[in-house]
């Protein structure tokens, strides 16, 4: 068993180490502070070519694998947490259209967002409908060689940026998750605006609005996959999501403890440094150990997609256990700062406040834990 990372990568890794050292970390807290899509982020992703890692050169891709993916959003994440959600979230919207799209839909639409010309989202959720995504009422009615959208999407992340969008629409809102199907539809088209946009806990750098469909006609060319087949599309496109989150999560748990063991070596009480205490190296040791655990989930669900394997159950666990581990390592961290810990001088108190989002979007915890399930009953049946 090899636990390395793909060796041949190594000039790559060091390349993507030096840019999240000197361009993305120093600007991580005004980044997050700012509250606004981090351009000069984005470019250096661009130029790096960390836009399209696991997509084949002929659309403009570095032709990694996944796992190469997947380490490069965890380092992403743990530089910049902000740049790592916007990261996930502009994959979500490359995933679908590599995986389903038709090769005029590759070159059109992939092209531009694996070279970082444009921003991708994916929506999914809407007012009444989150984890239950076959109450998707957004309307999609066909009219010659046109479908008409009418309805409303929320919380699309990269929302206001993005000049791709993956929008899951219902032809047949009566047959629930049946008549699911994925549109690719682009900024600008009539009819489609962005509408309201609430401030977040965190994360104010990722963009979330809002976003409103009036008779908004999309070409049929711009169906993903099949009509009726955007249940398909969702669900592949979220079990790599997962992958996506569980990275960032691990990304962001490992700053966590890196600035804990930090903080504990320079902050002195009773006459020592508080690391020598061991109700603080206990917190390190439990951080340090869930953060590793946390890593190899991650890294084995995406190891399993390269393979070409079954990798959605393997996918919740990581994402359920990584988001779960970065909730438990920002408070513990948080604690092994003290009282200065509940301040903004440090950074902790933001990723108290950023990791509880890793338990919550693509999918709660409540809901990993459902597919989790459903997965190791039905393997226990075979
Ligand atoms: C910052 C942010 C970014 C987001 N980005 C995107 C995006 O880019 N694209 C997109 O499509 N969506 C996005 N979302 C939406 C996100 O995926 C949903 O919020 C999430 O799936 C949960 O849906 P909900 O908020 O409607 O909660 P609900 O589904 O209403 O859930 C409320 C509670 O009930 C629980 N629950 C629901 N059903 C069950 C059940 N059957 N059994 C047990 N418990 C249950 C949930 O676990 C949760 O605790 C984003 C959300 C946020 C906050």
């Amino acid at each position: 068993m090899d636990f390395d990372l793909p060796r041949d990568n190594a000039d790559i890794y060091e390349e993507v180490k030096l840019f999240c050292d000197e361009e993305l970390r120093p600007r991580a807290r005004e980044t997050a502070e700012r509250g606004e899509f981090p351009w000069e982020n984005w470019a250096g992703m661009a130029q790096m070519g960390l836009l399209g890692v696991p997509i084949p050169e002929e659309y403009g891709g570095a032709a990694l694998s996944w796992l190469d993916w997947a380490a490069v959003g965890e380092r992403v994440s743990n530089a910049c947490s902000s740049t790592g959600a916007i990261f996930a979230a502009h994959y979500l919207c490359e995933y679908p259209i590599l995986t389903f799209g038709t090769e005029e839909q590759k070159q059109k639409f992939l092209v531009p967002l694996a070279t970082g010309q444009k921003v991708g989202a994916f929506i999914l959720t809407e007012p009444g409908a989150g984890s239950d995504a076959a109450g998707v009422k957004t309307r999609a009615d066909r009219d010659g060689d046109e479908y008409v959208l009418n309805g409303s999407k929320v919380f699309c992340s990269n929302g206001a940026e993005a000049g791709i969008f993956i929008v899951i629409a219902n032809i047949d809102p009566d047959r629930g998750a049946r008549g699911l199907t994925a549109f690719v539809v682009e900024k600008g088209t009539p009819g489609f605006r962005l509408g309201k946009e609430d401030k977040k806990m965190a994360f104010n750098a990722l963009s979330n609005p809002e976003l409103i469909f009036e008779d908004c006609r999309v070409p049929a060319a711009n169906v993903l996959y099949r009509e009726k087949g955007g249940f398909k599309v969702a669900l592949e496109t979220l079990s790599v999501g997962r992958i996506g989150m569980a990275v960032g999560a691990v990304g962001l748990a490992q700053a966590a403890l890196d600035e804990a063991v930090k903080y504990s070596l320079e902050r002195e009480q009773f006459g020592h440094p508080i690391s020598e205490f061991q109700a603080i190296q206990y917190m390190i040791a439990d951080m340090a150990t869930e953060v590793e655990a946390a890593r190899l989930l991650s890294m084995k669900a995406a190891w399993l997609k390269d393979m070409g394997r079954e990798y959605d159950k393997v996918a919740a666990m990581a994402k359920v256990y990584s988001s779960e581990t970065a909730v438990r390592t920002a408070v513990k961290a948080l604690q092994v700062h003290g009282g200065y810990g509940y301040t903004t001088e440090y950074n902790v108190e933001r990723y108290y406040r950023e990791a509880k989002l890793f338990e919550i979007v693509e999918g709660t915890s409540e809901v990993q834990r459902q597919v989790i399930a459903s997965k190791v009953i039905k393997e226990s049946k075979r």
